[in-house]
């Protein structure tokens, strides 16, 4: 391990980053069932790959891929160092694509590198020694990274973390934390970090004000887990400074399952540094011809591990649009790589009567002025049993007293070209946090 690697110069992380691929790579054509069988059939062999350059000769997989056998992406591990050969633990995907969550398997080898990452990403956050993190994170059926690792990251750092556990798994689990509970628990420890999905910390806000609790500690929020608009920031900032510190800021991570630990934002806006390059390596490519695409140019993101030794993917393709830079943080110095602007899906734009529309640009303007509470934008047909029936917009939305809903109407109808229905509906029916992990803001039901 490397102290503070993202600090280091490019070439200090250049060469630890061939280092590993070259160790990786022997690993994946000796003991990586999925990958020994495919670079057969390929007629790649292990000389073909001779650094970093040569990756582009691997294929990309999906998520579809690892998802169809799991098992065939862990390496077989008899005979390497011990802690190779130790299942620590398996944590799941939490994907919205359907189905069942894939396992991600590490050892204890990987556990210690998750650690190291987690450290280096709360370093980069420039989490403190006095701060108290609220872990956000609900309980669930599956075990996930965001709740496990959260804990683990302040393990490393040293300092308190508090899980109140909100979610409702299962009728065998007692401990879930309603709303209010999870409020009284910020207050009562004087947490100074929220760390959880985005919609989730945002309620929390919104009832914290509401009944007056004491979150005067609070001066940043981890929110993870659902894009995060210059809007979403703004909004839960100005929420955040009214019941917290005047300072308040909010720090966004682009993670995945597959990391066990998030590119993680150094100050509002600076992009997601890559914590731990030694362990991850990303490239931007072509989402047709699978090429890696220049620094800068925005593509399809895909990760490689090159330090791991329980599942270990090769070019995974994240399912989202990013640009990469190299360049030097100007807010931190760091010279690890980061994603510039905020990674998005492939397909956000949505076709209603003839109008081609995108979801956020809605969203965008129901947070401008802060009297919208919680909302959903649902795309449906007039007559939901006549597939020719028009198409239809419907916002419901979670009003302030003071908010004018022919106003929203008629911004949105001048920005979209499409006159929405607004309704106005109880904040649970929309998103009740004690059942859902994430709210659900756009929902196309044609
Ligand atoms: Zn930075």
């Amino acid at each position: 391990m490397i102290p503070a690697l993202p600090f280091k110069d490019r070439d200090t992380i250049s060469a630890v980053q061939e280092k590993n691929f070259s160790r990786m790579m022997d690993l994946c054509f000796e003991r990586h069932p999925f990958y020994r069988d495919r670079f057969k059939a390929m007629g790649l062999s292990r000389g073909d790959i001779r650094s970093l350059e040569d990756i582009h000769l691997l294929p990309l997989v999906s998520k579809k891929d690892y998802a169809a056998i799991p098992s065939a992406f862990t390496l077989e591990t008899d005979g390497l160092e011990e802690e190779a050969t130790i299942q620590w633990d398996v944590m799941h995907t939490t994907g919205t694509s359907g189905g069942r969550p894939t396992p991600f398997v590490s050892t204890t080898y990987d556990f210690y590198n998750t650690l190291t990452a987690n450290q280096r990403a709360l370093e980069i956050r420039r989490v403190k020694g006095s701060d108290i993190v609220a872990n956000l994170c609900p309980m669930t059926l599956h075990p996930y990274g965001a709740y496990h690792r959260t804990i683990a990251a302040c393990n490393v750092l040293k300092i308190p973390v508090v899980s109140p556990l909100p979610g409702r798994p299962s009728d065998h689990f007692h401990w879930s934390a309603n709303l209010d509970e999870v409020v009284d628990t910020i207050a009562r420890t004087k947490a100074s970090i929220l760390w959880g999905v985005t919609s989730y910390v945002r309620r929390i806000l919104i009832r914290a004000e509401e009944v007056d609790a004491d979150f005067s500690a609070v001066r940043l929020a981890f929110v993870t887990g659902e894009a995060v608009s210059e809007e979403m920031r703004r909004d839960l900032t100005e929420r955040m400074r009214r019941i917290g510190q005047p300072v308040s800021s909010v720090n966004v991570s682009y993670a995945a399952t597959e990391m066990q630990v998030g590119t993680v934002e150094c100050c509002p806006g600076s992009g997601y540094h890559n914590p731990a390059p030694d362990h991850f390596y990303f490239e931007i490519v072509d989402p047709k011809s699978h090429e890696p695409l220049p620094a800068g140019q925005r593509g399809l993101s895909v990760l490689t591990h090159l330090d791991r030794r329980g599942t270990v993917l090769l070019r995974y393709s994240m399912g989202d649009f990013a640009a990469l830079t190299y360049e030097q943080c100007p807010h931190c110095g760091s010279w690890t790589d980061r994603f510039v602007g905020m990674p998005s899906r492939a397909d956000d734009l949505v076709k209603v009567k003839g109008m081609l529309i995108n979801p956020d640009v809605i969203t965008d303007l129901l947070l401008a002025d802060g009297k919208v509470g919680e909302f959903q934008i649902i795309i449906d047909r007039e007559n939901a049993d006549d597939r020719l029936s028009s198409d239809r917009m419907r916002l419901l939305l979670d009003l302030k007293p003071d908010a004018d809903p022919e106003a929203i109407v008629e911004t949105v109808r001048v920005a979209t070209g499409v006159r929405p229905i607004v309704e106005e509906v109880e904040r649970a029916q929309i998103f009740d946090p004690d059942r859902t992990l994430k709210a659900k803001r756009f929902k196309d039901l044609r």
